[in-house]
């Protein structure tokens, strides 16, 4: 059987009220397009019946297939079984709340075809995205730049085309704890990127809770910068610096017959050590529980159920 051309990867986590309207714009846009195509939805592990809509639209429409992990493991694994799973030349992976248009979709071929193997894009903030995620992207991106030797943009969205090619390489990358668009930024290849107007979730709300949001940061920076470490040690050694300097200044005293009670002074040195030394083995033990990761070399997900498009 011929492989088809395009393959349109959605991560789901609990978006049953948003799955017909997303399969029906996609079809509206894809039809259109003189290609065939597949679209996997990857159920990561939702609980209100997502699974059941995509077994629905796979029976209505057999260019859908979709397969459901026994829990929860996370967008970027959920896009990572998708990328496995895509049969085309061509994937693009994008949510399933249709804050990433399918109209774009068009676009992002014809910047493909001007020679780019993988093409990014950039959402345009508007008021569809809360002022919370604006300020904390915007900041978080500046220190991943700053931290490590990736660039990666602020309004970077995991809503991107990349080929074969790319896709196989994205496939070798074994790594556990999976940061996406730096991964993606990293491969190099022929990389474009193409600004798209971001729009309001259709239905339900946010999936990334605040510590879904805390991890994917601590996956970005701890993933792509061994500077943390680095930092903690120049940290010690200015700290050790000082209170050095302090210790001089308090054996001068002394001779001087100036002795003061000194607990205020103890106690901060004292607490500002201890500070330092716990900042710097919590550095350690994040890098240390990714290398355990890691080296338990577990599977990345299970899947509990699966249905196939009949063009897989
Ligand atoms: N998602 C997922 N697993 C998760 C969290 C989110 O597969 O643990 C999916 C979600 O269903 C959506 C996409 O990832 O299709 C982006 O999530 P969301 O829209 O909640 O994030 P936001 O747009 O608020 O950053
Ligand atoms: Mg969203």
């Amino acid at each position: 059987m011929q492989s088809p051309k395009l393959s349109i990867i959605l991560p789901v986590f609990n978006e049953a009220p948003n799955l017909v309207k997303m399969h029906q714009e996609l079809m509206v846009t894809l039809e259109k397009l003189d290609t065939s195509f597949e679209i996997i939805f990857v159920d990561d592990g939702s609980s209100d019946g997502s699974f059941d809509i995509v077994k629905q639209l796979n029976q209505e429409n057999n260019r859908v297939g979709g397969i459901s992990f026994s829990r929860n493991f996370g967008h970027q694994i959920a896009i990572m079984a998708g990328l496995e799973k895509a049969k085309g030349e061509i994937v693009i992976t994008m949510d399933a709340d249709l804050q990433h248009p399918p109209d774009i979709i068009p676009k992002l071929i014809a910047k493909h075809y001007e020679g780019y193997d993988i093409v990014n894009t950039r959402r345009i903030d508007d008021e569809s995205i809360s002022f919370f995620k604006k300020i904390t992207a915007k900041y978080f991106y500046k220190l991943i730049n700053v931290l490590s030797d990736i660039q990666i943009e602020a309004a970077a969205a995991d809503f991107r085309l990349m080929n074969r090619k790319a896709v196989n390489a994205f496939l070798n990358i074994p790594e556990r704890d999976r940061f996406t668009r730096g991964l993606v930024s990293w491969m190099g290849f022929n990389q474009a990127i193409i600004p798209y107007q971001a729009r309001k979730r259709f239905a339900g709300t946010t999936k990334y809770s605040f510590s879904k949001m805390l991890r994917f940061a601590m996956d970005g920076i701890i993933s792509f910068s061994v500077r943390p470490l680095k930092l903690s040690f120049f940290v010690g050694t200015i700290a050790i610096i000082f209170s050095f300097l302090y210790a001089i200044y308090a054996i001068f005293k002394y001779f001087w017959g100036e002795t003061e009670p000194g607990w205020a002074s103890l106690l901060i040195s004292v607490l500002f050590l201890g500070g330092m030394i716990l900042m710097s083995l919590g550095v350690i033990g994040e890098y240390i529980a990714r290398i355990f990761n890691e080296v338990k070399a577990r599977p990345l997900y299970f899947v509990k159920d699966e249905v196939k498009s009949d063009q897989l």
